[in-house]
């Protein structure tokens, strides 16, 4: 195995609980390694840190995958899926749900890989060129464990490129038809695995969804950035009137009124808009609602645009405020990897002056718990939820 060493004192991070080395902290970039390589880590003072992938293109030139001398292999795959899932299974020990983040990258030691678990179906994501290599191992080891009916590599997402990777997807093993239908408590979702956003649908707004019930009674609810339908759907189940859904994507929003049918709720009603004209078209129109949900994309990919999503982030809050009745409730979300806690609800708070609201935190919180969060590494926290009464 190649051995890569630090500069000086740059092994304090990592020492710390973190798991990246940027490429400035090496003492040197070796460029005859390909990238995604499994290497070993020493600190400027000879000491052995851990193994992990190097990308000589990458900024991050390091990703930690153990600090002992393990080989990379599939049984360490196996050996950390199965570690994964037994923390799964302690989340959700009861047979109520079928569906979950088996791995969440850093967070279960497995930097730059995601796994979603829809019920026989599993959904693979790669973020790094180390995982990117090893996928046939991966995918091994997660037949080993699962006997998935398909496994589906839904490696689309532009991040990609940080590693000089390409964007594709495609049925790695197993047979595909149509959709996976997955339980979570006492809703169905019909998964598309192979089309479906992302991994093919967001399970890290699970928890959040549900706090919305209480409120969502015999409520008039508008669900924004609706997507399958997550929240929209938890409005129906605890009893709303009436329920508006609106997203830009057609195939989301055709997702999202399949699994209304499916769980024989009649409330629901669909919008393919815009989100920003169409609350400003309900507002010029004089329409109110009794709870308003928000769950926008990521606003910005980089450090550099979060000034321009804040902005957007104001706007929207701003927005959909004026559309709550007095005594109603917002549920606002941000998964912008690059916008902090603390930036979110200042952005927020400035929001209900502009709609000339109170606003009353009841409850914030984050991704669910299947996508743990390491605190020594921010970079695994990205969700961003706040529930408020509107005054
Ligand atoms: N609330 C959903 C997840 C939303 S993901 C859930 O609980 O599962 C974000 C959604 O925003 C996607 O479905 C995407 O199609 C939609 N979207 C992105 N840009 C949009 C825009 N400008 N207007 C409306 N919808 C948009």
């Amino acid at each position: 195995m190649r051995k890569l060493t630090l500069r000086k004192n740059e092994e304090r991070r990592l020492l710390a609980g973190h798991q990246w080395i940027f490429s400035n902290e090496l003492a040197e970039i070796p460029k005859d390694i390909p990238a995604g390589e499994v290497v070993s880590l020493y600190s400027h003072s000879k000491k052995f840190l851990g193994v992990g992938f190097f990308n000589p293109r990458s900024l991050i030139a390091f990703r930690l995958l153990s600090r002992s001398e393990e080989d990379v292999s599939r049984e360490f795959f196996e050996a950390r899926f199965r570690a994964a899932l037994e923390l799964r299974k302690k989340i959700y020990p009861d047979k109520k749900t079928n569906a979950f983040r088996l791995v969440h990258a850093e967070s279960d030691h497995l930097s730059g890989l995601i796994v979603d678990k829809f019920d026989s179906v599993l959904s693979v994501q790669t973020f790094s060129a180390g995982m990117e290599r090893l996928l046939p191992e991966i995918c091994e080891a997660l037949q080993t464990i699962f006997s998935p009916s398909a496994i589906v590599i839904r490696n689309e997402s532009e991040l990609r490129a940080l590693e000089g990777l390409e964007r594709y997807k495609r049925l790695e093993r197993g047979a595909l038809e149509g959709k996976v239908e997955i339980c979570d408590d006492d809703l169905f979702y019909l998964v598309d695995a192979m089309n479906g956003h992302k991994t093919g649908f967001f399970l890290d707004q699970r928890e959040n969804r549900k706090k919305i019930r209480a409120l969502a009674q015999n409520a008039d609810a508008l669900d924004v950035f609706a997507s399958d339908g997550g929240f929209a759907l938890n409005a129906c189940k605890a009893g709303a009137r009436s329920v508006l859904a609106i997203d830009s994507s057609e195939d989301a929003l055709a997702r999202a009124v399949a699994n209304a049918e499916r769980n024989g709720f009649r409330q629901l009603e669909t919008l393919k808009a815009d989100a920003f004209e169409a609350l400003e078209a309900l507002a010029k129109e004089g329409r109110r609602f009794d709870l308003v949900t928000l769950d926008p994309p990521s606003l910005t990919k980089s450090k550099k645009n979060v000034p321009t999503a804040l902005q957007a982030y104001r706007k929207l809050n701003r927005l959909a405020l004026s559309l709550v009745k007095p005594g109603g409730f917002l549920a606002t979300s941000s998964c912008s990897h690059h916008v902090d806690e603390a930036e979110f609800f200042n952005v927020v708070q400035r929001a209900s002056l502009d709609a000339k609201r109170e606003i009353a935190l009841l409850e914030k919180s984050s991704q669910a718990p299947d996508h743990p969060i390491l605190l020594s590494m921010p970079e695994t926290k990205y969700l961003k939820f706040g529930l408020f009464a509107v005054r």
